[in-house]
């Protein structure tokens, strides 16, 4: 349902990749972090998240559409999770932390994401990303 089409483009690992293209280097899953987000920078007070379209429901996206059946389940699940997600990005706030959300069907376009990922880092923009 919530399945990647394309081979070998696990968002959050194509993510990880252009970082390491960046020179930036990053942990993992802080579990100390409100909503243990994927990805960290800690000297920069920075962290990242990939989220999936469908589970963390994308607004306007044609990956978050309803389920046909169980609807109920399914907006009660749905409403748990996008709950769940504004909790951690206030509290990620409220110690400082900046953080940037990167939805799965974003990860497409990997100049835009290049880009996106510098300026969020205050890299400044790519002469290659410049109109
Ligand atoms: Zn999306």
């Amino acid at each position: 349902m919530a399945r990647i089409t394309g081979k070998n483009t696990k968002p959050e690992l194509k993510v990880r990749r252009m970082l390491r293209a960046l020179g930036i280097g990053y942990r993992l899953h802080a579990s100390d972090l409100p909503g243990r987000p994927d990805i960290v920078m800690r000297k920069r007070r920075a962290a990242i998240e990939v989220r999936g379209c469908f589970w963390h429901r994308h607004a306007g996206c044609r990956s978050a559409y309803m389920p046909k059946s169980r609807v109920e389940f399914w907006t009660a699940k749905f409403t748990g999770t996008v709950e769940r997600d504004h909790r951690n990005e206030y509290a990620l706030a409220d110690l400082g932390w900046k953080l940037l959300i990167i939805w799965e069907c974003e990860t497409g376009d990997e100049a835009a994401l290049s880009a996106r990922l510098s300026s969020f880092l205050g890299l400044g923009v790519p002469e290659c990303a410049r109109t």
